[in-house]
């Protein structure tokens, strides 16, 4: 089994025909855990983590001007049996950057409560991120697009690292062939970030063909490796 461990089937550019995707992927064996960026999307998440595959619930750093991170309400999606993580939460630039640490705060506060490893987005802050960061905190910092010093630097905190179709976009070589294959996670962020308008999460395959290409090594390796390293980290 192969588990998209960060795609937004929940936003608007499913609305036409996401059950339909979200049968496309069971039926491939393929299962897929959908990421709130706000209420709303993390509502829909949870909503439709009821067709049998699983939910994060969170505020993303770019929407922290636009909503409050109402702890208790998050709280009650989070409870939901199929929410398996906290986010998506972060930095994402640094304008803005004391807000975004609050809220950041507030999601580590309640992952804690519900006892969840955290989903990570950093966008060009990595220094502010990691030395934000508790000295050692459960989560992933997906979409990974540092550098390998920032990836070891999270290594030791003990989070692991997410790939997305970025890796056909940056080179990030250096980092996939350093780090420890038991530290990776694979994802798509779709609908964003693939080689088609949009997006879905039949990508993965493709990011673990390339990681087994850069590390040479069997792409089933990767994919049993990955997956094994997401059910461990989100308790699927
Ligand atoms: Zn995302």
């Amino acid at each position: 089994m192969i588990i998209d461990t960060h795609a937004h089937l929940n936003f608007k550019a499913f609305d036409e025909d996401r059950e339909e995707v979200i049968k496309k992927c069971l039926k491939a064996n393929l299962t897929v855990i959908n990421v709130g960026s706000n209420y709303l999307t993390s509502k829909k998440a949870v909503e439709i983590s009821r067709k049998g595959i699983y939910a994060s619930v969170g505020l993303h750093p770019i929407h922290v001007d636009k909503e409050v991170f109402d702890i208790e309400r998050y709280k009650e999606l989070a409870l939901n049996d199929q929410v398996v993580a906290i986010g998506e939460t972060g930095f994402d630039f640094l304008e803005n950057i004391e807000k975004q640490k609050k809220v950041f705060s507030q999601h580590i506060e309640l992952a804690k409560e519900v006892n969840l490893p955290l989903i990570i987005h950093c966008r060009k802050a990595h220094q502010e991120l990691l030395d934000f960061l508790p000295q050692k905190i459960s989560g992933v910092v997906h979409c990974f697009t540092g550098n390998l010093s920032q990836a070891k630097e999270y290594l030791n905190k003990g989070l692991f690292l997410g790939f997305t179709g970025i890796i056909f976009k940056l080179d990030l070589k250096k980092v996939i062939k350093e780090v420890s294959l038991d530290k990776i996670l694979v994802e798509t962020d779709c609908p964003y970030l693939g080689d088609e308008e949009r997006n879905d999460p039949f990508f993965t395959k493709k990011v673990i063909q390339e990681i087994a290409k850069i590390k040479e090594i069997k792409k089933e390796t990767v994919e049993s490796m990955v997956s094994g390293n997401a059910k461990k980290l989100f308790r699927i």
